[in-house]
């Protein structure tokens, strides 16, 4: 099978969904009850939560690192956030639902590097999450396995291994939104374009990446007797 390389990807945006598995949004209200005591329910959703991350935060060279500014990290705790990852074959806009798979080239697993303790600071101050999500090098992906391989994402499955030890494990098919409904809602929107990249969200287990750390993630596919492996990305964590 031939693969689209990740180096080939130049996307006009790369779109992210927030807490689009419930046991992630679970484990997410620790973080964020923090300072609130009392127990608080995860909200049910109508809508996906959408973020953009620039262009400009993938990285080619399968390396991730807090940024400096003024000679310091802009953070204390950079999250690891395994992923699958859409990408998008043909420009999409009012797609129903129905139509929204024929819209995908490809299926790849990436990370969605964050910040989270200035993603914590920003919700507490309502502001935009720019800074947490979408620094330089915080998106990485691995090749892609062309669209016509697979029947359903849903088939899909993933796994993210930090130092050889299994972190994170996701199956599209748990997904609150499933990808056709996101390509249908975004497309509805924003509208896509050829060329972009979708994050359609992390299940439970996200966790601290520091410096030295080794992080390998594996797209497979589903069937009656295990899993095929079809694609991986491996990323080293600097500074
Ligand atoms: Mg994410």
């Amino acid at each position: 099978m031939n693969l689209i390389p990740a180096a080939s990807l130049n996307p006009f945006s790369i779109y992210c969904v927030g807490k689009n598995y419930q046991m992630h949004a679970k484990e997410m209200l620790l973080w964020e009850s923090e300072d609130e005591p009392g127990e608080r329910k995860a909200e049910s959703l109508e809508e996906p939560i959408i973020f953009l991350k620039p262009s400009s935060s993938l990285s080619f060279d399968g390396t991730t690192s807090i940024p400096l500014f003024q000679g310091k990290p802009i953070s204390q705790n950079m999250h690891y956030e395994a992923e699958l990852v859409v990408l998008i074959g043909k420009n999409a806009n009012n797609i129903p639902v129905r139509d929204a798979l024929s819209f995908v080239a490809g299926y790849g697993v990436g990370l969605d590097m964050t910040l989270r303790d200035v993603q914590m600071e920003a919700k507490k101050k309502g502001e935009p999450w720019l800074k947490s999500k979408g620094f330089r090098n915080s998106s990485l992906v691995s090749d892609f396995v062309p669209a016509e391989h697979i029947i359903s994402p849903k088939s899909l499955a993933f796994e993210l291994r930090l130092n050889e030890k299994t972190v994170q494990r996701g199956e599209p098919e748990k997904m609150l939104f499933d990808t056709a409904s996101l390509i249908s809602y975004l497309s509805y929107i924003y509208g896509l374009r050829a060329g972009d990249i979708l994050f359609t969200g992390t299940p439970e287990g996200v966790g601290t990446a520091n410096r030295g750390d080794k992080l390998h993630a594996e797209l497979s596919l589903k069937e009656k007797n295990g899993t095929i492996v079809l694609t991986g990305l491996d990323a080293a964590v600097e500074q």
